[in-house]
């Protein structure tokens, strides 16, 4: 059901564009916003979303946006990869709640995986502010350094 319906501009997503909820940002241009996630499946789990497109999800989307978006993914993954040495990364994105869509603003997670440390799609408890501040230094360090 959720598959279809209206953009709704209350969404989380959409107040942390709009600058009205914080997030811990990884990068941001005109189009485009990358974060941590606040649930993080895993160390240096992100979310890059199209700023632009008021899209629920990949049938909404502009392809000009997606591209953009997807341009961004293939940068991060790579910083996180470096950066954190995973043993494998994520790249996943849901449709619908049926698929485990909760935020209806299009975006994309990237999940560095570990060895030995399971394949979660949703977290049970909120990141630790200090360790996601630390976080963000770090791979700020290495997307600007
Ligand atoms: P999905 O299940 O694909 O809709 O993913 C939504 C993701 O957004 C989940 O991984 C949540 O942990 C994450 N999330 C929800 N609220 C916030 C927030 N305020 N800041 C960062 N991530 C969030």
């Amino acid at each position: 059901m959720s598959l279809q319906g209206t953009y709704d501009p209350q969404n989380i997503f959409a107040q942390i564009i709009r600058g009205d909820a914080p997030c811990y940002t990884l990068y941001e241009d005109e189009d485009v916003l990358a974060f941590l996630d606040l649930f993080p499946q895993s160390y240096g789990h992100s979310l890059v979303i199209p700023k632009r497109s008021a899209a629920r999800n990949i049938l909404d989307v502009d392809p000009e946006a997606l591209c953009k978006v997807m341009r961004v993914v293939q940068r991060l993954t790579a910083v996180l990869v470096e950066e954190l040495q995973p043993d494998g990364v994520q790249v996943a994105q849901f449709n619908g709640a049926p698929a485990g869509q909760t935020v209806f603003h299009l975006h994309m997670h990237i999940v560095p995986r570990y060895s030995g440390q399971g394949l979660a799609i949703h977290a049970a408890q909120k990141g630790d502010p200090l360790e996601l501040e630390k976080l963000q230094a770090r791979l700020l360090q290495r997307l600007n350094g």
